[in-house]
């Protein structure tokens, strides 16, 4: 989703899937931020490889970009295990589910990206796999059908996803390790956007990786998209070096403001201002109204706006904040304001 809405600059896919690859740290070491989850994967990495174990299943949480996957191939490759990728949606029935699951060896690690999009009776063949490393397959039909058994080699599953409020109860109950990934820091941004230059050759000044690091929405992908794209500039337009100038005036054309964001966080903003008096509006009647996914609204937009303070959530729905609309460089309207503020008690 987020990548959809950068990738209009002209890169193919291909050529971005090839840099992102390069990009992709590969162990511990080179991956920036998320200091608590390393230190612990790191002990529970070392504590299964010291019993000869496999590692507990893995739920990493959070908005897309901030680093799920990458981790996920870090701890099996720590684990010195063959990593196994698929994601919900691309598993359409049990027959696929139980198909994977007789695939894979000991140790194995078996990353489900977007588990939260698994079908029920699909999620169901993962409980007994997970709990027991069984599988139950039903054989025949009607009164003849049969149940049989088969056992599994012991696995590591690793859950990604963007909602964790999707997730059913039993599923998540069933794994021994939930992770939530924050947004990431300037400075870690920083770190990131700096060694991705190394990696593509480009020079870069620390204000230039700052001056990314700021407009990246806290995320990892985000900051490396932004960095192919301002070295096209930088390569076109000026000497090939990434300075602040560079930086901020390539950012400012591609219409990624000074805080991150971009036409459709503007666009949103402005539809909840102009069409709904400001809010409170439901994400689906914003949705419908700009023509947006609501749910790339929901993972990608609204987390970054909330986080700022530009939106609230209230129990009637999205309002704009005093912030939101001086961003705009727009005056609030005081009346609707007083009467906002007794409503905007926080959702969550
Ligand atoms: P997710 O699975 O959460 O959507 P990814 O793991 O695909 O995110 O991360 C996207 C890209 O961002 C990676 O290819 C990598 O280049 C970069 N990245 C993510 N997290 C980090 C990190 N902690 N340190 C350095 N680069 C990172």
């Amino acid at each position: 989703m987020t990548e959809d809405r950068l990738n209009t600059t002209g890169y193919n896919q291909q050529e971005d899937e090839d840099i992102e690859l390069k990009l992709r740290p590969a162990h511990f070491g080179e991956y920036i931020g998320q200091e608590k989850i390393k230190e612990n994967m790191k002990v529970f990495v070392q504590a299964a490889l010291g019993r000869g174990e496999t590692l507990d299943h893995v739920l990493l949480y959070g908005q897309p970009g901030l680093g799920k996957t990458t981790l996920s191939g870090i701890i099996a490759s720590a684990m010195n295990a063959r990593l196994r990728v698929t994601a919900g949606p691309a598993i359409e029935r049990p027959g696929d589910m139980a198909a994977i699951l007789n695939d894979l060896n000991e140790g194995d690690f078996l990353f489900i990206d977007e588990i939260h999009r698994l079908n029920r009776n699909i999620e169901e063949i993962l409980y007994p796999a997970m709990e027991d490393f069984v599988l139950d397959i039903v054989i025949g039909k009607g009164p003849g059908a049969r149940s049989i058994r088969l056992d599994l080699p012991r696995f590591t599953l690793v859950g990604a996803t963007t909602r964790i409020g999707l997730l059913t109860a039993p599923l998540r109950d069933r794994f021994g390790v939930v992770h939530h990934l924050e947004p990431y820091r300037v400075a870690e941004l920083a770190t990131i956007v700096t060694r991705s230059a190394k990696v593509l050759d480009v020079g870069m000044t620390p204000e230039g990786a700052e001056e990314i690091a700021r407009r990246a929405r806290g995320t990892p992908r985000i900051a490396n998209r932004l960095l192919k794209r301002v070295r096209d500039f930088a390569q076109v337009r000026y000497d090939g070096i990434i300075t602040q100038e560079v930086a901020k005036s390539s950012l400012d054309m591609l219409e990624i403001d000074p805080m991150g964001l971009d036409s459709v966080d503007k666009k949103i903003l402005l539809a909840i201002i102009e069409k709904f008096g400001g809010g409170p509006v439901g994400l689906d009647t914003l949705s419908a109204s700009i023509d947006e996914e609501a749910g790339t609204l929901e993972d990608v937009a609204e987390p970054y706006l909330l986080q700022l303070g530009l939106i609230q959530r209230t129990p009637r729905g999205r309002v704009v904040t005093r912030l939101g609309y001086s961003h705009l460089g727009l005056t609030p309207p005081a009346l609707a304001f007083a009467a906002d503020e007794q409503l905007t008690l926080p959702l969550s």
